[in-house]
């Protein structure tokens, strides 16, 4: 049987950064439908892994708007600090969004973790989890990773979140300070994006 190809899609995010990521990546004769489109306020993440937030994400936009929905949970982890702020990447910013609060709260918890940490290497991560959920119950998942580094200073003013104090591996510019053409190449999205493209 021949594969239907998707001709309409709801991106199911209310973070601006990742809508235009999001956008830029999908092939372009799908028409884009974004939550601001439904003024649908977001679901509590209630899960405890990036795959289980972007399942519910994905399944309640779909569900309130019985469109085809692509979500995406994503955030920093950071070795030293256990992982933090992972899952809580966005919840670190505060109810106002505020990621150079968010920013300031790495720097806090990284002194507080050890004082010399501008000399070392803190290893981090950027993990992406996409979802496609269909209104008939359907669903396709996949994950993306990029391997890196903290930055010693906030660096940059391209990007969103905690791309400023983000420098990829074997790369010596943050995120921050990178063009959005050439994050889109490399980052944990786009990697998640390729393992789930065949499904649009
Ligand atoms: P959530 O997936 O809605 O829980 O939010 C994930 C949070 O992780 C975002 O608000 C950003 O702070 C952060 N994040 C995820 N991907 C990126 C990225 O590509 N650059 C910078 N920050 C990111």
């Amino acid at each position: 049987m021949k594969k239907q190809k998707i001709s309409e899609l709801l991106i199911g995010t209310n973070n601006k950064g990742k809508l235009r990521e999001i956008r830029d990546l999908l092939p372009k004769k799908i028409k884009i439908y974004s939550t601001s489109d439904f003024q649908i306020k977001s679901p509590k993440e209630t899960g405890k892994t990036f795959r289980e937030n972007s399942i519910i994400k994905a399944k309640y936009f779909s569900k309130k708007t019985n469109l085809i929905c692509l979500s995406d949970d994503s955030g920093l982890e950071i070795d030293i600090l256990k992982k933090k702020p992972g899952i809580y990447s966005a919840r670190w910013a505060g109810k106002k969004n505020n990621f150079n609060l968010a920013i300031k709260k790495v720097f806090r918890e990284l002194n507080k973790k050890d004082q010399n940490w501008k000399n070392k290497i803190i290893k981090a991560r950027f993990i992406c989890d996409l979802t496609i959920y269909w209104p008939n119950g359907k669903l396709k998942s996949a994950s993306g990773i990029i391997n890196g580094s903290i930055s010693k200073e906030k660096k940059g003013l391209k990007g969103f979140g905690y791309d400023p104090i983000f420098i990829p591996k074997k790369l010596k510019k943050t995120f921050g300070e990178m063009s959005p053409k050439i994050k889109s190449k490399i980052d944990h999205r786009y990697i998640a994006f390729n393992k789930i493209k065949k499904f649009l």
